[in-house]
């Protein structure tokens, strides 16, 4: 059981962070993408962390206490306006001002009928 010792560290004494290795830690004890897939969000600094040894060497996941967990944080109504008027940029063509009922492709980064070359005759 050496590799459980190893990374046995529950007051964080060698580590700085309360430790466990892999799949050793207190069930409140969750990562991020466990509290994602929970519908929550960690609202708190990293409580804890499991350690572990791979091949590409010492590989650890932080860890978040449950009980401090929450739903996210609702979008204020600046954000929500925020995130449309990016979204709007997307579709607004640079070359001929208009803005398209689709987003511009990142690689013409134009419309497409700019991008076929018919602004002009238009
Ligand atoms: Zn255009």
């Amino acid at each position: 059981m050496g590799a459980v010792r190893k990374f046995w560290d529950p007051e964080g004494e060698r580590f700085g962070l309360p430790t466990w290795p892999w799949k050793w830690a207190p069930a409140h004890y969750k990562t991020r993408d466990q509290l994602v897939a929970m519908g929550l969000r960690p609202h708190q600094p990293i409580a804890a962390q499991v350690m572990w040894d791979s091949k590409r060497g010492v590989r650890r996941a932080y860890l978040f206490d449950v009980a401090l967990a929450g739903p996210p944080k609702a979008r204020s109504a600046a954000q929500v306006a925020s995130l449309e008027a990016a979204r709007r940029k997307r579709r607004i063509c640079p070359t001929c001002g208009h803005e398209q009922p689709y987003y511009l492709s990142t690689a013409l980064k134009e419309c497409t009928t700019c991008a076929d070359g018919l602004a002009a005759a238009a």
